[in-house]
């Protein structure tokens, strides 16, 4: 049992890793036009040994594949899954801006907190948002209960 529950938690760790590697390499690519390993090891405060070992382990998954010239790139499935990822942080950032939250205010918490919601969870957000902002006096009233209570 212990061994399982052992396994179970480091392959969280595991997927909760790729995602933040997928995350990443997206948001480079996007930024600016490529992605290597020394800027995804900077930005996940990782070592390049590290994100290499990752980068390959990721690339017999299927996820990601290594060029020479324009370094670590996503596969079909990889930008698939990426995709989503985004989304879901972009959701969640969505949510908290509703009450005046600022994305750097709140990145490290969705970074944090975005790894564990599911489908469910996440669509029980995206419906709270949507709520709120189709009723700005309800969504006033959370605001003056969170501002008073810090
Ligand atoms: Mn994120």
């Amino acid at each position: 049992m212990k061994e399982v529950i052992e396994n179970d938690e480091k392959q969280k760790k595991g997927s909760r890793a790729r995602e933040d590697y997928l995350e990443q390499i997206s948001n480079l690519i996007e930024e600016k036009g490529y992605a290597r390993v020394v800027d995804i090891a900077q930005n996940l405060g990782i070592s390049q040994a590290s994100v290499t070992g990752m980068i390959q382990r990721m690339d017999s998954d299927g996820l990601v594949s290594y060029e020479k010239y324009r370094g670590v790139v996503l596969t079909s499935d990889g930008e698939r899954i990426a995709k989503a990822i985004i989304k879901r942080h972009k959701s969640l950032a969505e949510f908290f801006n509703l009450f005046g939250l600022n994305d750097e205010e709140t990145y490290q918490d969705i970074e944090g907190i975005e790894h564990h919601m599911n489908q469910k969870t996440l669509k029980t957000i995206q419906a709270l948002t949507d709520e709120l902002q189709r009723q700005p006096a309800l969504l006033e009233r959370v605001k003056s209960k969170v501002s008073t209570k810090s």
